[in-house]
């Protein structure tokens, strides 16, 4: 994969890159490494996330794999014709994602799933490169506010003029983003993203695309 949007060997956040090698010594079958984007690499459809979940993808090495998080965004891709199965088992299955890539703004797992500003800012270079990357008219699915303000952020924009918004559309020049509250399992849990409402979100991302 291309060094600029992404460097396995990557320990530029040493919070990060210690709290990978203590989780690594308790549990050595994880993969505990910066976790790469998956997908299409000409796709129009960027996902991005915020980062690795400790027992998810940091697990297994793709994003959104190995727990609950990945549940309800495979089923809304294979939903929308993005993927070739409705779940992510592990990244050495056969799935396939067509027209759809997923990253995450910070590649490396945080403690508490809560990474600081600092780490949020050095690796967002990763993410510029990819947001550049990115045919004409793509839409990019922001999950949550981090990954949308990680978006502003590489795309060097004004934060005060693009508010996050569940399902709100921000007319970002070469590309569109599309905010969506995170898959995660809280959020799904206490009904703040429904998988309604996720759905809904995939409709405008179809629309978009279309468009
Ligand atoms: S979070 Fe990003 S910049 Fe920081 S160590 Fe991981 S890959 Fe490198």
């Amino acid at each position: 994969m291309d060094k600029s949007v992404f460097d396995r060997g990557c320990r530029a956040c040493p919070r990060l890159a210690a709290f990978l090698d203590e989780v690594q010594e308790k549990h050595e079958d994880y993969y505990c490494r910066p976790v790469p984007p998956f997908g299409d690499a000409e796709a129009r459809l960027l996902i991005v996330g915020l980062a690795p979940g400790m027992h998810g993808a940091n697990r297994t090495g793709r994003p959104f794999t190995g727990d609950h998080a990945g549940i309800l965004l495979y089923q809304m891709l294979h939903k929308f014709g993005f993927a070739s199965h409705d779940e992510s088992l592990a990244a050495d299955d056969d799935l396939v994602l067509t027209q759809c890539r997923i990253t995450n703004a910070v590649k490396c797992l945080p403690p508490d799933n809560k990474p600081v500003g600092a780490e949020i800012n050095t690796c967002n270079d990763f993410l510029a490169n990819e947001l550049r990357l990115l045919p004409a008219a793509s839409v990019v699915l922001a999950l949550g506010g981090i990954a949308h303000r990680a978006v502003i952020k590489a795309l060097a924009m004004r934060q005060a003029d693009f508010k996050f918004g569940h399902a709100t559309i921000h007319d970002l020049g070469d590309v569109k983003l599309l905010d969506s509250y995170h898959c995660s399992r809280y959020n799904t849990n206490t009904r703040r993203l429904t998988p309604e409402m996720f759905e809904g979100v995939f409709v405008q991302a179809q629309t978009l695309l279309r468009e």
